[in-house]
Parts: C-alpha cells; sequence; structure tokens
C-alpha cells in the first residue's frame, strides 16, 4: 500500500527509446539514495551539490558504472512535490532507463503510482485541485487553445479569482461570527444590508466564473458531434474535412456501443469529438429513414451535443431530408444545417429547413478553407464567449469545477434570498459557510481553520 510520505520514483519520460530519459525521486530518502548511488565527476561530493544546479556523473551500483548522467537536486520545500527531490537524466534506451529506476528502487524507492507527484504537491500544498486538473489536461491537450487554457498563466488567474472569492467570504463569515458570538461588542465589518450587498457582488463574482464553463469545457472536454444525412449529400466529405490529416486520436465512447468511435479534432477554439458510427457514414445502402432510425445512431445522436445535417443544395429539398428533419427536431442538441455543393448551382428551397436549426451554413467542401472559416465562426459563436480573454482571465473548465462553483453559488443565493426577507445574520450563517465550503471543494482547501484563523487576526476577539 502506498504510504503518504515514503520515497518514489518513475521514469517521467514517455516509455521507449529515446535520446534521454528522465527518472524522477521524491521523498525523505532521495538525497541519501542519490548519495549512494551518484558519483558527481571531479572532486565534489554528492552533499557539495547545490541545489537546483544540474551536474554530470555517474550512476555507480557495486563498484559498476551503470550510466553517465546529468543530476539535480531540489531540496524541500523548493520542488514540484514539496519533498526532496532528485532529479536525473540518463540515456534514454529502455534497457538502460530500467536499470537506473531498478538500482533506486533497490536502495529503498518505491516504484511511483500514476499521477502520485502531482498528487504529493497537493497534500503538500504546492498546487491546487484546479491547478491539479489543468496540468492533467496539459497532458491531454489536442490543440493550441487548450493548452492556452492549461497555461500556468490561465492557472494562476483561476487561483487568484477563487482565493479572491473567498478571501471575502471568509471576511463575512467571520464578520457573522463575532457579531452571533459576541453581540454586545460592537465587532464585525457588516451590519444586515452591507452583509446582504456584499454576498450579493461575492454572487456576481461566482456567477461569472461559473459561466465561463461554457467555453473552458467546449475548449478542454470538447462537444460530442455527430453528421448525418441522406446518402450522398456529402457526409463523408464533410468529416474528412474537418478531421483531415490531424485526427489521430481515436478512443470509444464510453457508454455507446463498441462501433462507436470518436476522433477529437479542434475546429478553431472548440474541440469537437466526432461521433462516427457505421450507421450514420457508411450505412449508404439503407434509405435515410432506416439509417436514422437504426438504434446505435439514435443512440449515438440522442448523446451527441450537435448534430451538423448535411443537405445537397444542387438537389431539390424531398422527403428524405424530410424525414431527417423529423427525427432530429426533438432531440435536445444543438443543430448545423450545412447546405453542402455551393459550388453547383442551387436548386434546394432553404425555406423548407424550418426553424429547428441553431445555423445554417451553405457551403462546398470542395472549397475547403472557406467551408472550415464558415464551420469555425459558427462552432466558436454557439459554443464560446468571445468575450473572454483566454489566457488572462480566469475561466473554469472541468465538470467537477462546474458542480462545485454551483453548489457555492446555490448556497450564497439562498443566504442572500434569506438576508433580503430579514432573516438574522445567525441563521444564514450556515449558507454561508456551505457555499465557502462548496469553494473550498473546488481548489481543495479546508476552510474550517481560515475562518476561524480569520476572526483571530482580524478582530482580536480572545481579549
Ligand atoms: P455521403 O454519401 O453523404 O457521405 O457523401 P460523400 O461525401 O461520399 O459525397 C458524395 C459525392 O459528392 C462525392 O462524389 C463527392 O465528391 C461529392 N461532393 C461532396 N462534397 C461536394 C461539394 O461540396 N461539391 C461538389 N460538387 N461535390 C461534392
Amino acid at each position: 500500500m502506498a504510504l503518504l510520505f515514503d520515497t518514489i520514483a518513475a521514469v517521467s519520460t514517455p516509455p521507449g527509446k529515446g535520446g534521454v530519459a528522465v527518472i524522477r525521486m521524491s521523498g525523505e530518502q532521495a538525497d541519501r539514495i542519490g548519495e549512494s548511488l551518484f558519483s558527481p565527476k571531479g572532486n565534489l561530493t554528492y552533499r557539495e551539490l547545490k541545489p537546483r544546479v544540474q551536474y554530470y556523473g555517474y550512476i555507480v551500483r557495486c563498484g559498476e558504472v551503470i550510466d553517465d548522467v546529468l543530476l539535480v537536486r531540489y531540496p524541500a520545500p523548493k520542488s514540484y512535490t514539496g519533498e526532496d527531490t532528485v532529479e536525473i537524466s540518463c540515456h534514454g534506451g529502455t534497457l538502460i532507463t530500467r536499470t537506473v529506476l531498478e538500482a533506486l528502487l533497490t536502495e529503498g524507492a518505491r516504484a511511483a503510482e500514476p499521477g502520485e507527484f502531482t498528487r504529493r504537491a497537493f497534500i503538500n500544498g504546492k498546487l491546487t485541485l484546479t491547478e491539479t486538473e489543468a496540468i492533467g489536461s496539459l497532458l491531454d491537450a489536442h490543440g493550441s487553445w487548450q493548452i492556452k487554457l492549461s497555461s500556468e498563466p490561465s492557472r494562476r488567474r483561476l487561483n487568484e479569482r477563487i482565493s479572491a472569492i473567498r478571501e471575502r467570504l471568509v471576511r463575512a463569515m467571520s464578520s457573522m461570527y463575532a457579531r452571533i458570538d459576541y453581540p454586545d461588542e460592537d465587532l464585525g465589518d457588516y451590519g444586515d444590508g452591507e452583509l446582504l450587498s456584499e454576498l450579493a457582488a461575492v454572487k456576481d463574482m461566482l456567477l461569472s466564473l461559473k459561466n465561463t464553463y461554457r467555453t473552458g469545457r467546449a475548449i478542454s472536454e470538447g462537444i460530442t458531434a455527430a453528421i448525418v444525412g441522406k446518402p450522398n449529400v456529402g457526409k463523408s466529405s464533410f468529416y474528412n474535412m474537418l478531421v483531415g490529416e490531424d485526427a489521430a486520436i481515436v478512443t470509444s465512447l464510453a457508454g455507446t456501443t463498441r462501433d462507436v468511435l470518436e476522433k477529437s479534432v479542434s475546429v478553431g477554439k472548440v474541440m469537437l469529438r466526432l461521433c462516427d458510427t457505421a450507421g450514420i457514414r457508411h450505412g449508404e445502402n439503407l434509405d435515410a429513414v432506416e439509417q436514422i432510425g437504426m438504434n446505435k445512431s439514435r443512440k449515438m445522436m440522442e448523446k451527441c451535443e450537435l448534430l451538423f445535417t448535411i443537405f445537397d443544395a444542387s438537389r431539390p429539398f424531398d422527403d428524405e431530408d424530410e424525414a431527417i428533419i423529423d427525427s432530429i427536431c426533438k432531440l435536445n442538441s444543438t443543430k448545423i444545417a450545412v447546405i453542402n455543393k455551393c459550388d453547383r448551382e442551387c436548386v434546394f428551397d432553404k425555406e423548407r429547413l424550418g426553424s429547428g436549426f441553431d445555423r445554417v451554413l451553405t457551403l462546398s467542401t470542395l472549397n475547403e478553407a472557406e467551408a472550415i472559416s464558415a464551420v469555425t465562426e459558427a462552432l466558436e459563436e454557439l459554443f464560446t464567449d468571445g468575450k473572454i480573454a483566454l489566457g488572462k482571465e480566469a475561466v473554469i473548465s472541468s465538470a467537477r469545477q462546474h458542480a462545485a462553483l454551483s453548489r457555492s453559488l446555490d448556497f450564497l443565493c439562498a443566504a442572500c434570498d434569506a438576508l433580503e426577507l430579514g432573516i438574522s445574520q445567525d441563521a444564514v450563517s450556515s449558507d454561508v459557510e456551505r457555499s465557502l465550503g462548496a469553494l473550498g471543494e473546488l481548489d481543495g482547501r479546508a476552510v474550517s481553520e481560515e475562518i476561524v484563523q480569520d476572526i483571530f487576526s482580524r478582530f482580536c476577539v480572545g481579549k
């Protein structure tokens, strides 16, 4: 079983052969193990190695040199994990890397579990939960906007925003507690009216942060999408145009049939998780109604948040088009009608599309640049907020963050409603405390001790 503070080691670079492999070791024994294996070149001893400086030397075990390496010591707390950490860059062959790692393990380190270095960084207060999540998405990033959203400045902005909200809630809380606990003393910053306007201001901050989720999610988690339409309208051409050469990622979509695959592809800021089913893309021998009626396709379509429905500009609107519109009209997804083949003479009557589509695009997949730019513009309008300066503003991007923020906001709304009705600070304090608790869940902090400390530091009530 994993102990919290034993010493862990792992290869941090990807498996396989490479020029250099980095092995990371963290924990109380890191320096002892480093000292027993690393022999610096020159007259230095291990203990003379300066922190955060790279040294050339040898990994020596039982008198034999295993590899010549570069080693850096990061004494606690100035390391990624907050513990004593040693990083060794050795030659990147599979066997040599494993041999160096095994030497560390033999000297007393334990093989790290997935994510364990980052977990320690969180436990040791080096990272908040939101930062941990952002680092996770940085590692999984599919597109440049996702990288921007997970980058260090963005992570910092989000931390700053959450801290600013927390500070105001803590101050409101401690004011309320001071009034409740010491009613006869003139303590606490806020009278009832002031408290209400302060909490309403914090509510607005929470709401505007919560509203960034729509954009953060479209960029980071992505929008599940499918392409439907009768045979020969250009579904495959549209799919191939979006996917291009880049979309190498093919994963099973959890919870759906094994035949449903998805490809992640960034279209402008929006990441599309394009579902591809046998029924939708390859069932050309079926008529459109049968095709739509197929169970797998229907299930998949119901799960998708976005449906591209393709029509052919060079053919008149017909019963099959009508049947497809009927089939999708009750679905909750966002719907984009794509009238394809606009390079040909248009005989398609747009009016027949009705009012069920969120956007109608007229394009030709033969004119790829223009078509992609029309799709990009529509997607960004539908799924992102153009006013958010990405990389410069705090943005939340995971369902967990959104859920914690929503809870925090709900409790705060309840507190504000109660105060408006004239209910006492005493009675609403538990809602404010819960709001603070939910905010603490957002970045993984404990709140109660903070409140206690804040009361004593601000109001000197211990006199
Ligand atoms: P699907 O059956 O709906 O998947 O349609 P395909 O993508 O296989 O396209 C059917 C035919 O239409 C193919 O011959 C394509 O080359 C052609 N096609 C697709 N898009 C366009 C377009 O924008 N303009 C023209 N002129 N032909 C297109």
